[in-house]
């Protein structure tokens, strides 16, 4: 994978709407599946009999990340119980009583036949104290090292950093992972309600002691100026679903920034999304005739938008690794903001 990249979020085995030939063709290298949710539907051991799940999705070439469900498990199942062990939760889909160990949820990622594994996290809330967060991310760091050790395969596994929105427990969070030595170290439990100034604080925290030889992924944040905020502070990996959960509104990402589809202005307009834009909805289609597809509900509108939005990123990526190999990076970036900003009007 060259970085930094936008992996495209793919819950269920699936980036919606897209199919794999998609995926490739509009230079996607890695996708981001989810533990939580296979596990409940269709389970692991399914997904192993159909050959894994690069070959269950229809042949996907690419690589494949997998979260592990810390933050499902601590934002969608009910009656959450944690302790030194794992956690005990019911699903949010049949309300069944389920475990995750750190163990098991390797294992489970293992039999799901993923590339990038992610070691099981606690999530904690941003409203928790600095003593809650502290119990906290001790604990996520002793079942990072049992993650580590239930490792069987040869799928690469990342630890997570947490720390809540507190930067000394961010940095000791972070050294903590370091000194288990993992492939590559997630951030984690940011973009979960704080303002963008405590982000970006706890951010920097968490990657100050991170080691520069390793990448790091910043997890589920992927707007376009916090990519551009979070690869200035040496992040290399970023997935979000802000791309394909806008494109089914019909919110489509442009240089100008967001643009929303429904509006009655683009109505009678001709032209694409974006004048220079390299994608397959572009290359074809007004945004006239896309307007008229989400007025009527059509499901091909969703299917145009998504792939225009996921080309979207990605190139802005395949941008952004460019102007890092010229030089032009901090060029790159003020250009944009300042454009962003134009049209945004005064804050
Ligand atoms: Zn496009």
């Amino acid at each position: 994978m060259e970085t930094p990249a936008f992996m495209p979020v793919g819950t269920l085995a699936t980036v919606k709407s897209l199919t794999v030939e998609d995926l490739a063709s509009v230079g996607a290298q890695c996708i981001l599946c989810n533990t939580y949710h296979l596990h409940l539907r269709p389970g692991e051991s399914l997904v192993a009999a159909m050959g894994g799940l690069h070959r269950f999705m229809g042949g996907w070439p690419g690589l494949i990340l997998t979260d592990s469900g810390g933050f499902q498990v601590f934002s969608l199942a009910h009656l959450r119980e944690i302790d030194e062990s794992g956690v005990t939760f019911r699903a949010h889909t049949d309300g069944s009583l389920q475990t995750f160990t750190p163990e098991s949820v390797v294992q489970i990622q293992e039999e799901l036949g993923s590339d990038i594994m992610m070691v099981l996290d606690e999530c904690p809330a941003h409203t928790m104290t600095w003593e809650e967060a502290s119990a906290s991310a001790a604990r996520t760091a002793r079942w990072a090292e049992r993650a580590k050790a239930a490792q069987k395969g040869q799928s690469l596994l990342f630890g997570i950093v947490q720390g809540g929105m507190h930067a000394d427990l961010r940095r000791q969070s972070a050294r903590e992972l370091a000194a288990l030595d993992f492939t590559g170290y997630g951030i984690g439990g940011l973009g979960v309600g704080e303002d963008k100034n405590t982000l970006r604080t706890m951010l920097q925290a968490s990657v100050e002691e991170l080691p520069e030889d390793r990448p790091r992924y910043l997890m589920g944040i992927g707007a376009p100026d916090d990519l551009l905020d979070a690869v200035a502070r040496g992040v290399d990996m970023f997935d979000c679903v802000l791309q394909t959960r806008e494109a089914r509104n019909g919110g489509l990402l442009t240089r100008d920034g967001r643009l929303n589809v429904n509006n009655s202005r683009f109505r009678t307009d001709p032209g694409p999304i974006e004048d220079n834009c390299d994608c397959p909805t572009c290359a074809r289609y007004s945004l006239a005739y896309l307007h008229h597809l989400f007025r009527n509900r059509e499901l091909l509108a969703y299917r145009l938008a998504t792939l225009h939005n996921v080309r979207w990123t990605i190139r802005f990526m395949e941008d952004v690794r460019a102007a890092i190999r010229s030089g032009d990076f901090e060029a790159l970036r003020s250009s944009f903001i300042a454009r962003h900003r134009r049209r945004a009007g005064p804050a």
